[in-house]
């Protein structure tokens, strides 16, 4: 039976049927007005042409798929995952998107998969609503949806609880109980590429402030289509560049996933999308008893090797470009870079290899990618720090376009690199630009820092969740061996 909260009635197999799936009259505010086809829109337009790509791929190679037990051949990183055997497969259709991109996007459809299949394996977490999330895991999965995100409470005041703020409509909350649903109202305070979702997992992170009773309002998770009326998405400002060519700034022109603020205005929610209801223990606890926080941050973990991969090769046909290869410098922060590389691919098989039952079927191994989750800042930033530092100065003194060497060629040979010429060095510094100094840079320095947690939450969270492994007795063990060590020698 076809539920009535069905907004898109037929899978989406390609990228024509992507594309025409986003004409369905959502409200996505940019500069001030509505945009009418983010398909058409120059803000939007490069990054749905990209999606529709990933939707082609899906159609063109079986590998990313296989048959669900509803018949339907659903995408790779959906499936509920029985081993390790499984995780292998999914994690490989998710490395076949990322190469699409370089590891550029965040949040791409395959980054989804793990989320929405970790919500559906996790059923009885979800009790009384365990058929509602069983249902919208299966229409995702089925029609092959592109879902986003959105969990963090806007930052207004991190000191108080949503109900201790002086307007109680702020952060998003249940407003009205009806016979058939819930209304909803209030803000989230980001969701990655939310313009070119298809349905919104709406659940609750609020920092270190948790829920109490009087928050009960507050205590929701479910999810809304993104034409619902009510619900109005709010785009940054696109990095996509005004002028130029696309290949001043290859990737702020294609990658861009317009982090999105969402403002829900009385937004009905039926009772077959509402996953958590007034329970505000169960609003907090999805983070550490259910894997989708963790899907979340494996997914990241996955990608890292692509993008790592390809800042190594950048750094190394910079320097050769600039004829610093040889030096020895250069050759230790290559080392490093190679070292951070495989040390991403090493986490991956770790977290692969040992598995661990999940509610249903099992689960990458939570504590290597929780390690992974709290040093991401730092290795983050020592990677761009290298990539840097063997790039030097030349991405700022870049002329403004490859079109001023076609109309000036005089200059070309004075850009040139030591193996190259002046126009693929520009280009090539165009890339350096773009991925290390940029806007699209910036923001991406900013997902990959911080997007799955605050960096001091994250680390105390590591250090409690820690608590069982006995230090204590280590330390003891440890000593009285010392102790006897020193009595016999
Ligand atoms: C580019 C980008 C994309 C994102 N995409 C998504 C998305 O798609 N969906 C989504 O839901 N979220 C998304 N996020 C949000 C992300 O999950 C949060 O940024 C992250 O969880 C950290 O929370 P915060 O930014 O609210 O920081 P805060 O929690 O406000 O923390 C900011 C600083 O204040 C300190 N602080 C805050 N509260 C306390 C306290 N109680 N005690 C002591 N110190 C405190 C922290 O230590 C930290 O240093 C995205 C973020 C970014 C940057």
């Amino acid at each position: 039976m076809m539920l009535k909260t069905v907004s898109y009635t037929s899978p989406i197999l390609n990228g024509r049927d992507y594309l025409e799936s986003l004409r369905d009259g959502r409200t996505v505010i940019y500069q001030g007005e509505i945009v009418k086809d983010v398909t058409e829109h120059p803000a939007f337009a490069p990054f749905t042409r990209v999606v529709a790509r990933m939707y082609d791929l899906m159609s063109e190679e079986d590998a990313l798929l296989y048959m669900t037990d509803t018949g339907h051949k659903a995408f790779l990183p959906y499936m509920l995952p029985e081993g390790q055997q499984d995780l292998e497969r999914i994690r490989q259709a998710m490395e076949r998107m990322h190469r699409l991109s370089a590891g550029m996007i965040a949040q791409g459809p395959e980054y989804k998969g793990p989320v929405i299949a970790g919500l559906g394996a996790a059923g009885p977490y979800f009790e009384p609503h365990k058929e509602h999330v069983r249902a919208f895991y299966e229409y995702v999965r089925d029609f092959r949806l592109y879902p986003g995100n959105a969990f963090t409470d806007p930052q207004i005041d991190r000191s108080k609880r949503p109900s201790e703020l002086s307007n109680p409509d702020l952060v998003l909350r249940v407003v009205e109980e009806r016979d058939d649903g819930v209304v909803i109202h209030g803000a989230k305070m980001v969701s990655t590429a939310a313009p070119f979702n298809h349905e919104m997992l709406v659940l609750r992170y609020g920092g270190a402030n948790r829920l109490t009773e009087n928050d009960a309002d507050y205590a929701f998770i479910g999810a809304v289509p993104l034409n619902a009326p009510g619900l109005k998405v709010f785009s940054r400002q696109s990095f996509r560049p005004p002028v130029g060519t696309p290949f001043d700034a290859p990737f702020s022109t294609l990658f861009d996933e317009n982090d999105s603020f969402l403002f829900f205005d009385r937004v009905f929610v039926p009772w077959e999308r509402v996953f958590v209801y007034r329970d505000p223990e169960k609003a907090d606890n999805w983070l550490g008893q259910t894997n989708i926080a963790l899907n979340l941050v494996y997914g990241d973990l996955i990608r890292w090797q692509t993008k790592f991969q390809f800042y190594t090769a950048l750094a190394v046909k910079v320097a050769k470009a600039n004829g610093t290869i040889g030096f020895r410098g250069q050759q230790e922060r290559l080392g490093e870079l190679v070292a951070w590389s495989e040390l991403m691919r090493a986490l991956v098989k770790a977290a692969e290899t040992q598995p661990v039952p999940y509610y249903q079927g099992v689960m990458v191994h939570p504590q290597t990618v929780l390690t992974f989750r709290a040093l991401r800042p730092m290795i983050y930033k020592r990677v761009i720090e290298l990539v840097q530092e063997i790039a030097g100065s030349g991405a700022a003194t870049l002329v403004s376009s490859l079109k001023d060497l076609e109309r000036f060629p005089e200059v070309i040979d004075y850009v040139r690199g030591a193996t190259i010429d002046g126009v693929a060095r520009t280009e090539l510094y165009k890339v350096v630009w773009d991925v290390l100094h940029s806007d699209f840079a910036s923001r991406s320095e900013l997902t990959e820092r911080l997007h799955t947690g605050n960096t001091g939450d994250v680390l105390i969270q590591l250090f409690f969740g820690a608590q069982g492994m006995g230090f204590d007795e280590h330390y003891d063990t440890i000593m009285t061996q010392v102790k006897k060590l020193i009595e016999e020698v």
